[in-house]
């Protein structure tokens, strides 16, 4: 059974915890004696280093969520000197700011080493061509996948996303074994594969997909290996966390979560009281050694459960099953995350539309598609088709660009679209994955 770092990654359970609560320490004791984000919040919840004492002592510091990052944009969380940062990402579809991601070297080298363990825990290594279809930029599928490809050895192919003929060409052309992608855009490849009359199963080396950024069901991952003949892998992460970081392995059964690089927990949303293993709650990730932006307590948002049991391949590090929605309204669309706040924010920009909208998500071919129906205000109103059509494709164009992710936009008549009494429900997702 390969590993990247076997000792690591078959540590005994108890050892394991050991270090964890080393690293929490460490990192505890160092926030609070220089940053005074963690200090203040460490001080409101009463709690000093001192108080851990153990791993499950974590459970006396205070949570952090996504509104940290925003409330601190763009660096108010970095806790190191900027000379030492080498490298910034920065996440999409937040209200109106982005949450930005700072790395100093050692970050990025911990991330890579995450990703490189959970790529040969797939059964990719140095004889493999591994091409990377995440979008390469402020997104960190791309280099997140880029980076942990080298680390094992593998030939990386940086084909980011799009033009997809093209991708299929290198798939054959430079005898790609492996690929990493969104699980809609493989679904999509594989059409476009076949359109080609190229069947990947016989006329291409491709075996292993590595895929993630979006929920996706175990039935898909039965459509993609009688469609290609490619076993396909869940791989998950978020930006604050430093990107895609954790894949299941050979078993195909859950997530490892590698235990000294990250402490996982199960939550009730509701009361943020922790939940033992089997139960589903909001995943929440400690991440134990990062430098530049470190997160304690990371309500993800994401609801899972812990596996029980040991895992077949040896590892020691818990799983977790695969994401089954969120606890808040934040949307995945083709991958990019996309609150409906954000939405508003954008359409309000615009003098002649209302805060009356709804949005609808559909998934007819492989990609999503979403709709956005906006009510004009009633001076907004025109016979002008013209005016109508220019007004669309505008707000088409500043929704794109506030997203950056394309949706429709239909321009609704004053008082058509519902309203609503208690919390508006104005997302209907008509996706089944
Ligand atoms: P980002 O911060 O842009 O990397 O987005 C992270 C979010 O994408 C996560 O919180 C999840 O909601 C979603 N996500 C990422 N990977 C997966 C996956 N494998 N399955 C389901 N959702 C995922
Ligand atoms: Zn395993």
């Amino acid at each position: 059974m390969p590993y990247y770092n076997e000792k690591i990654e078959t540590m005994p359970k108890d050892e394991l915890a050991k270090l964890q609560y080393q690293e929490l320490k460490k990192l505890v004791t160092r926030l609070y004696d220089s940053s005074v984000f963690y200090h203040t919040k460490m001080a409101e919840s009463g709690v000093k280093p001192a108080d851990i004492t153990s791993i499950t002592d974590i459970t006396k510091l205070p949570f952090m969520k996504k509104t940290d990052l925003r409330d601190n944009y763009p660096d108010g969380l970095v806790c190191v000197p900027h000379d030492d940062l080498v490298r910034y990402h920065v996440s999409s579809g937040t209200t109106g700011k982005p949450t930005v991601v700072a790395y100093t070297q050692n970050d990025i080298d911990l991330w890579s080493e995450c990703v490189a363990r959970s790529l040969v825990s797939c059964g990719v290594g140095k004889k493999d061509v591994l091409q990377v279809c995440y979008g390469y930029g402020l997104f960190t599928g791309g280099l997140g996948l880029h980076y942990g490809g080298e680390k094992v050895g593998a030939t990386v192919i940086p084909a980011s996303t799009g033009n997809s003929e093209r991708q299929i060409e290198l798939i054959q052309d430079l005898k790609t074994t492996a690929i990493a992608c969104t699980p809609s855009y493989f679904i999509h490849l594989i059409d476009v594969a076949k359109k080609m009359g190229v069947d990947f199963s016989k006329d291409t080396l491709l075996r292993t997909a590595v895929l993630g950024a979006e929920p996706w069901t175990d039935a898909m991952r039965r459509y993609i290996y009688a469609e290609s003949g490619v076993t396909a892998h869940n791989i998950f992460g978020t930006s604050e966390i430093s990107g895609p970081m954790f894949t299941d392995c050979s078993e195909l059964n859950g997530m490892h979560i590698c235990g000294d690089i990250a402490y996982t927990e199960i939550i009730d949303p509701k009361t943020g009281e922790q939940l033992p293993p089997g139960e589903k709650g909001e995943l929440t990730i400690t991440v134990l050694k990062k430098e530049a932006i470190p997160m304690i307590r990371y309500r993800i948002g994401d609801i899972t459960s812990i596996l029980e049991g040991d895992c077949a391949c040896g590892r020691t590090s818990p799983r977790i099953d695969r994401l089954q929605g969120r606890v808040d309204d934040m949307l995945i669309i083709r991958g990019i995350n996309v609150f409906p706040s954000a939405i508003e924010h954008a359409l309000l920009k615009n003098p002649y539309l209302t805060s009356h909208f709804m949005i609808e998500v559909f998934r007819t071919g492989p990609l999503d598609d979403m709709l956005v129906k906006v009510e004009l205000k009633p001076d907004a109103m025109t016979d002008s088709i013209n005016g109508l059509m220019e007004m669309q494709m505008r707000t088409e164009r500043a929704l794109r660009d506030a997203l950056n992710v394309s949706a429709k936009i239909e321009l609704c008549p004053p008082n058509s679209l519902p309203r609503f009494e208690g919390k508006a429900k104005r997302v209907i997702d008509h996706r089944v994955i």
